[in-house]
């Protein structure tokens, strides 16, 4: 028999293929159930012009592993190859015969035949040492037999074959240190694989198992027993209809897929039409996974093209806000690459990762608009990715995220909940100038903060922000429905009527002096002394002048890297508090004493804001100071 040799270009590329096209030797499985199964199309889109009278049930793919022969061997009856074919498909790598079929017979890209570039075959040699393709044409009496042990080409012969289709025979290479290729004959390991690559594949994948069975008439003698079991599920839940479905058929798929024992929140489930065609069945998890906000998490959908699983997680078609998202998307509209692991163009990626964006965001839309405590439930596992999401990228997705938005506000019914945006403005009274919030580690603190409590009594309503990105967030969309953001230990509040400014400019241009002494007395700690417009009961505050507020200060001084950073901290005083009028006689009396009382009065100011104290022993004695 003659030894035949691959084409030049062939075993160049074979050596390629067994070497570096695919990253997990695993795939060859799904390759060769992938050709097994377009082999079976083949011929039943024959036998309906044919006459036949083949149906959909007679077809299988059978798996068979055997240990003492070190062989795992996969048939099909599907159309077979004729010698030819044989020498054509398998002879010449990077030739399709399923692309030829396809055009041969004018099916168009909706056709479920999977090959398209030639290759996935020889995939088989990254964990057979031979490979054996015995195969019978429908319609042809002879059966060929093609054997290769890779790069030095290969045998063609006849050979007894009763059935029409084709069985390839793998003789797995020997278990080495690193590689234990005879995982690939258990039977839990060929279950996983074909969970994992070829579970939507239309046909049954078929195997012998060994179950274990009570024995008839015993209570607990137990008996192998082998039987032949379907390994796929065949329909992917996605192609079936949305009406045939319950919400307990989506939770056991969510399940069985993510492992996640929490309810998702909600499940969509569409097929899309235009640029791209594609079916996507995406859910919202209930809960963070623990590693959810760690560098180790990865974000992504499983892609499957026709069905066949391409990328666990493709990371492409997920945004990093709204990287909590699960599910899969299967599009016939997908141009692979060769190894089919990777996409040849990220053109209809981009058109699907788009599209799928909006859809999610339409989804936490309806949710927040008709289920208000499951999406408050969303925003307390996933809320910081979305703020996240407005702060990142310098504000390019705040359109998108910002209606999605909640924070905690005076204006909420109760303490811990949550208002929108468009709710905190919708109750904005008439003359009210901008959105007012104050920040701190809680609810409570934010409430308590000297500045929250005046803007409150004013009758104006004040968002809570309470986690760190928050302001870093407020920062970036600088407005809302026209209106801007206003820290209330920042600047100026807006709510000082045009003679009060005047008056309270003219008692700090009389209280000058004192300002001086006490600024000396803080030297390089405030930027200023001065009279406070936002002080009601108590004597002290401190705010800062600039964009860096006291509370971003802490957020990004209390970050592993980077310099450290000060806000221009302003000393604010309570003109009408009896303290003032105690400084102003010590200015003239005792300015030691004035310097001390600064001193104390910054410190009160830092702890009221929730700031470090620089020396708390030294505070403490000053204290005990004045106690003797
Ligand atoms: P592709 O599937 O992308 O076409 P492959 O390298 O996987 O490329 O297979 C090459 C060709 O060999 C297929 O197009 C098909 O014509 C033929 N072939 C492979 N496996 C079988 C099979 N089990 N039955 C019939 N033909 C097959
Ligand atoms: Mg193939």
């Amino acid at each position: 028999m003659e030894q035949k040799q691959f084409q030049a270009e062939s075993k160049r590329m074979l050596d390629l293929m067994i070497h570096s096209i695919y990253t997990h030797k695993e795939i060859f499985l799904r390759e060769l159930i992938s050709n097994a199964s377009d082999a079976i199309d083949k011929r039943y889109f024959k036998s309906l012009s044919d006459n036949e009278g083949l149906n959909r049930d007679d077809f299988h793919i059978f798996l068979h592993p055997d240990k003492d022969l070190r062989t795992l061997t996969i048939t099909d009856n599907g159309i077979g190859m004729t010698a030819e074919e044989l020498e054509a498909n398998l002879g010449v790598i990077a030739h399709s015969g399923s692309r030829a079929f396809k055009s041969e017979n004018e099916l168009d890209e909706n056709t479920d035949i999977i090959g398209q570039f030639g290759v996935g075959f020889y995939s088989a040699f990254m964990v057979a040492k031979k490979v054996t393709v015995r195969t019978k044409a429908a319609g042809s009496d002879t059966a060929y037999e093609w054997q290769s042990e890779g790069v030095d080409g290969y045998t063609v012969d006849t050979c007894d074959k009763a059935d029409i289709g084709t069985e390839i025979v793998l003789e797995l290479i020997d278990d080495t240190e690193d590689e234990k290729y005879s995982e690939y004959l258990e039977e839990f390991r060929l279950r996983q694989l074909v969970k994992k690559y070829s579970d939507y594949i239309r046909f049954p994948i078929q195997m012998e198992v060994t179950r274990s069975k009570k024995v008839e008439g015993t209570e607990d003698q137990y008996e192998d027993v082998h039987e032949i079991a379907t390994l796929n599920s065949m329909t992917p839940m996605w192609k079936k209809n949305k009406n045939e479905l319950t919400d307990e058929d989506y939770n056991r798929f969510y399940r069985e897929q993510y492992f996640d024992y929490t309810e998702p929140l909600s499940h969509l489930h569409s097929r899309n039409e235009g640029a791209v065609n594609y079916n996507m069945l995406l859910y919202i998890p209930a809960k963070a996974p623990y590693d959810y906000y760690s560098k180790s998490f990865e974000k992504g959908l499983t892609l499957y093209s026709n069905g066949v699983m391409i990328m666990e997680k493709c990371a492409d078609l997920l945004p990093d806000h709204f990287s909590f998202v699960k599910g899969l998307v299967d599009s016939e509209d997908l141009s692979l690459n060769i190894s089919r692991e990777m996409l040849q163009h990220d053109r209809q990626l981009k058109l699907i990762a788009k599209s799928l964006e909006k859809s999610i965001k339409n989804e936490l839309t309806k949710m927040l608009k008709t289920d208000r405590e499951k999406y408050e439930k969303f925003w307390e596992a996933f809320g910081i990715q979305l703020k996240f999401g407005i702060y990142n990228g310098f504000g390019v997705n705040k359109e998108l995220l910002q209606d999605l938005l909640l924070f905690h506000s005076s204006g909420c019914d109760k303490p811990e909940g949550y208002s929108t945006l468009a709710e905190y403005v919708s109750r904005m009274r008439e003359d009210q100038k901008y959105i007012y919030y104050a920040a701190g580690e809680s609810v409570p603190r934010c409430a308590g903060l000297p500045a929250s409590e005046l803007v409150r009594d004013k009758g104006y309503e004040v968002l809570y922000l309470t986690e760190h990105v928050d302001e870093f967030t407020i920062q970036t969309l600088q407005q809302y429905s026209d209106k801007e953001f206003k820290n209330v230990s920042a600047g100026d509040l807006g709510l000082e009527s045009e003679e009060d400014k005047t008056a309270l400019e003219k008692k700090n241009e009389e209280a000058k002096d004192l300002f001086e002494e006490m600024q000396k007395a803080l030297e390089g700690k405030v930027k200023a002394v001065r009279l406070s417009s936002r002080l009601k009961s108590h004597p002290v505050c401190l705010s800062s002048d600039g964009d860096l507020s006291l509370e971003m200060e802490k957020v990004l001084n209390n970050m592993p890297v980077g310099q450290k950073v000060q806000a221009e901290r302003v000393l604010e005083l309570n003109a009408d508090h009896p303290v003032f009028a105690v400084l102003n006689r010590l200015l003239t009396e005792d300015k030691d004493k004035l310097a001390k009382y600064t001193n104390l009065l910054y410190q009160q100011a830092l702890l009221i804001e929730g700031m470090p104290i620089e020396d708390p022993v030294a505070l403490s004695s000053m204290i005990c100071d004045l106690m003797v």
